[in-house]
């Protein structure tokens, strides 16, 4: 497997939310225009309404200074403590609360190893203060269930432990779980109970034994938690290939699939049903893995970020009525530019769902996690803008310490807000940047300088330049121009 086979699996991303709706039968006697519907109908005004976070726990570090923290993956262990998980995920969502971001996704809200449930309530009484939705990253046949990691049983691990017969399987009717490492050498799961990372297990979307586990995990987690939603997924590392799920595929392949319209169509009500029988005004963020620009070509398994199949319509509405959709831009983007391959045909219907799109900017996973993309950010919400989509979610894993991070965030803040609907790169520049940089041409030159990373032969005669201007500027602004000194810098080989 090659590394980009192992960023497309290890990418988790999603969110799920298909729908029954279908004839609202599929949501449990809901209508149109139920508190259902209409808690999660979008504000007026501005061309985006909702901006998200989303984040893994074990790579969040905004309380600086502290041991632990990756900076890449997914399900990775847990390797900070208790205390920095709280101080991390409440800085975090201060911040959100006071620079206009509305809601959290959270990928390891509950563990044993941070504090459990206990944990997580600190975290949403945080959120309630601050205003901030706090969403709990929950994988429907994936990614450890609702109770992430630990002795719950709630856990989809420690379920399928149990029932080794609900296991998802290959097509050699072998159980779908497995650990990967950086080189992309996959190994097979084969110990139990022990403390993590536990890598991907997979349970078959087909039994109706793992529907009903499903929707009692739901029911738990918005019982015991005072969440503002959640951001579900089916999974995108694999799916179930027994004869069940099979006969109930129209389109599956009979190789290797990464994820499943399909399983989209079939978990996505359920989960739906379950959740808002409990939490009706929970906001319901739906991953699709996919990008709405509809695909054209030969029939071929889907991958993380590809175009949309035409069969796939019909599974999209199969999203119960009011959730968010979430679709992924990455590979639609080249160079920070949009690609032309997402074209105007790439547009949402907006009638039944709203859309989210989010890309893996200024991350390990495309790109140099914390790196400055206001430009790139600025392409992405135009375009979403143009097409149909009314919410952004981007990473949020990186402190705002970072200048890079700093500013992202800002722009994630401001493009498409009533200050600059067009998502205007030199308005925010104008605006939000320059005060913060020393004023508008060191704006510019601020980007001009971070872009240098496509250009690395020049860094080395760029940072006395950079250096050079820090002790004419403000203290913080200086503390940004050196925050990106040494960014630059640190691509520059220490030989020469
Ligand atoms: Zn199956």
């Amino acid at each position: 497997m090659n590394l980009l086979n192992r960023r497309e699996m290890i990418h988790t991303s999603a969110a799920c939310g298909v729908g029954a709706v279908l004839g609202e039968a599929g949501l449990a006697g809901q209508t149109p225009g139920t508190a259902a519907a209409l808690a999660q109908q979008p504000r007026p005004a501005a061309p985006i309404q909702t901006r998200m976070f989303w984040t893994w726990d074990h790579s969040t570090e905004w309380a600086l200074n502290r041991p632990g923290a990756h900076t890449h993956g997914s399900c990775n262990e847990y390797g900070r403590s208790t205390d920095s998980f709280l101080q991390d995920y409440t800085a975090l969502l201060r911040w959100c609360g006071r620079n206009h971001i509305d809601a959290v996704v959270v990928w390891g809200l509950l563990r044993d190893g941070h504090g459990g449930l206990e944990s997580a309530k600190r975290l949403c009484d945080v959120a309630a203060r601050e205003n901030v939705r706090l969403l709990c990253g929950v994988g429907l046949n994936a990614y450890g269930g609702v109770y992430y990691e630990g002795n719950s049983p709630y856990n989809l691990e420690r379920h399928l432990e149990a029932h080794p017969e609900l296991n998802a399987v290959d097509a050699e009717g072998q159980p779908l779980s497995f650990t990967i490492d950086l080189n992309g050498k996959k190994t097979p799961i084969t110990t139990t109970g022990q403390p993590g990372p536990r890598g991907f297990y997979q349970a078959c979307p087909s039994r109706r034994e793992n529907q009903d586990f499903l929707a009692e995990s739901l029911a738990w987690l918005f019982k015991n938690l005072p969440l503002g939603g959640v951001q579900i997924e089916t999974g995108d590392t694999g799916i179930c290939q027994c004869q069940r799920c099979r006969d109930r595929r129209q389109h599956s392949s009979p190789e290797f699939s990464w994820l499943s319209w399909e399983d989209m169509g079939l978990m996505y009500p359920l989960a739906t049903r379950a959740i808002r029988d409990v939490a009706p005004d929970a906001w319901i963020v739906c991953e699709t893995y996919s990008h709405p620009q509809p695909y054209v070509g030969p029939d071929k398994p889907p991958r993380f970020g590809d175009a949309m199949p035409a069969w796939a319509a019909a599974e999209l509405a199969r999203f119960p009525r009011g959730v968010f959709v979430q679709w992924v831009a990455d590979y639609f983007m080249k160079n920070g530019e949009i690609a032309p391959t997402w074209t105007a045909e790439g547009r949402v219907a907006t009638t039944e769902h709203r859309h989210v799109m989010r890309s893996h900017l200024a991350t390990s996973w495309f790109g140099n996690r914390g790196e400055l993309a206001v430009d790139w950010l600025a392409n992405l919400v135009q375009r979403s803008i143009a097409s149909g989509c009314e919410g952004i979610s981007l990473f949020g894993e990186v402190s705002p310490f970072h200048a890079g991070a700093e500013l992202n965030y800002l722009a994630l803040a401001d493009y498409g807000s009533p200050e600059n609907p067009q998502a205007d790169l030199a308005s925010f520049q104008r605006r939000i940047a320059a005060p913060l940089l020393g004023g508008d041409t060191a704006a510019r030159e601020f980007l001009q300088f971070a872009r240098l990373l496509s250009d690395r032969v020049k860094i080395s005669a760029a940072l006395p330049e950079i250096y050079g201007r820090l002790a004419s500027l403000p203290p913080q602004a200086a503390r940004r121009w050196c925050w990106l000194a040494h960014q630059l810098a640190s691509f520059v080989p220490l030989e020469t």
